[in-house]
């Protein structure tokens, strides 16, 4: 048995959270297997973290004020605003916008993927293929990346979460929501927003949130689903938990100025009959959604990415990968059955790093074939 002060004694070397630390641990034996944790935290908190965030809708809807309030951050000082004319002519262009900010020591590498113009031009037909297809290269360059031969530092360029703005001044959805959303539900995690809250009264908020949640699920829309809560964990958490689901879609304020209300400087509009508080949970779903995004849920959504949407393109990638080698066995096979020559691959004598390198580039040719094709059928 030994004793608290032997030297032998697991303790987490970083000065965090002892996990040994306790009067009555005092006197057991332990591994130290209890700082893994600790061990993750620390790696972890060494490389940092990303997080890509897209933002869709109609423009006007006050995406880049949100995003601004959300993180503290301007994002869009070099933003061009474009003229009426300008809006109509243009194709949908997807910008992107990355910071990095750091707080109490922890590194977040922002990325604000902005889809400017979405349902300005006279012609929105097919107005989020755009955007589909910037996601699936994402998607694309990263199994490119994960297939090669240097897969140490690879950038993760892949949409974390698509932050869908729905005007207020709709009934509903319209039908552009609907199509634009079901174009994407399958690629990325969707959570619906209701912009410019302040409009709307609290009774009008309360309706087109049903409204808008009963539209989702009649036109078969997959949003983003919050993991469901264990049920050990404590009533309270259940209790905030539901909250959250009961919030779809989050009903959001936005302003970049501060405002003094009661006495205190904060985020707000001004109007002349009063202020409305971007971070007052009375007046609207600011703070849930930033909780939601940053303090709680942001890793489910990476998580739910990797897992899902980015597995579901990887195997349909795998899939017309085997079709293609297979359709090609047939057609060898075809020749050779017809009498036809069929050159023999002859393994030319090279030396080990030349072969690899050749391996790399048929490789890279193979795939580069493969994912023209996926362009083409997906
Ligand atoms: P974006 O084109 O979707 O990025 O929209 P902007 O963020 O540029 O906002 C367009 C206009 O709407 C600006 O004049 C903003 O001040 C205003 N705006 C932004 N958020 C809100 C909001 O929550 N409520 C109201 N009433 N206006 C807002």
């Amino acid at each position: 048995m030994q004793s608290p002060l032997s030297p032998t004694r697991p303790k987490s070397p970083w000065g965090r959270f002892d996990p040994y630390d306790f009067p009555e641990d005092q006197d057991k034996e332990y591994v130290g297997f209890a700082t893994l944790p600790n061990q993750v935290h620390r790696k972890s908190v060494k490389k940092g973290f990303d997080f890509t965030l897209m933002v869709a809708g109609e423009s006007g809807l006050g995406k880049s004020t949100l995003v601004n309030s959300l993180f503290l951050t301007d994002l869009y000082k070099d933003r061009k605003l474009l003229n009426a004319e300008e809006r109509i002519t243009q194709t949908v262009e997807i910008t992107k916008h990355t910071v990095d900010i750091e707080e109490k020591g922890v590194k977040l590498k922002l990325t604000i993927v902005d889809t400017p113009g979405f349902g300005d031009a006279v012609n929105n037909t097919e107005c989020w293929k755009s955007v589909a297809d910037y996601i699936d290269q994402q998607f694309e360059q990263y199994f490119r990346d994960e297939s090669g031969l240097n897969r140490k530092n690879i950038q993760d360029n892949r949409v974390h979460c698509c932050l869908y703005f729905i005007s207020p001044f709709g009934h509903g959805l319209r039908p552009l929501d609907v199509e634009f959303m079901k174009a994407l539900h399958e690629k990325v995690n969707i959570v619906p927003i209701l912009a410019k809250a302040d409009t709307l009264t609290p009774t009008e908020v309360k309706k087109k949130k049903f409204k808008i949640r009963e539209e989702i699920q009649q036109y078969g829309i997959k949003i983003y689903q919050f993991p469901d809560c264990d049920s050990d964990e404590d009533e309270d958490f259940k209790q905030q938990d539901q909250e959250l689901k009961d919030s779809i879609p989050f009903a959001v304020i936005g302003s970049n100025t501060v405002v003094e209300a009661k006495g205190k400087r904060v985020r707000g509009r001004l109007y002349p009959w009063g202020i409305v508080e971007v971070e007052n949970s009375a007046h609207c779903d600011f703070v849930k959604l930033r909780n939601m995004l940053v303090r709680t849920h942001m890793q489910d959504l990476k998580d739910v990415t990797r897992e899902t949407h980015y597995e579901n393109y990887r195997a349909h990638c795998i899939q017309s990968m085997t079709r293609m080698v297979v359709k090609e066995r047939n057609r060898n096979k075809l020749t050779r059955e017809s009498g036809t020559d069929f050159p023999i691959p002859v393994i030319p004598s090279t030396t080990d790093t030349e072969t690899e390198k050749l391996i790399r580039e048929k490789d890279e040719e193979a795939l580069h074939v493969v994912f023209k094709e996926m362009n083409v059928c997906t």
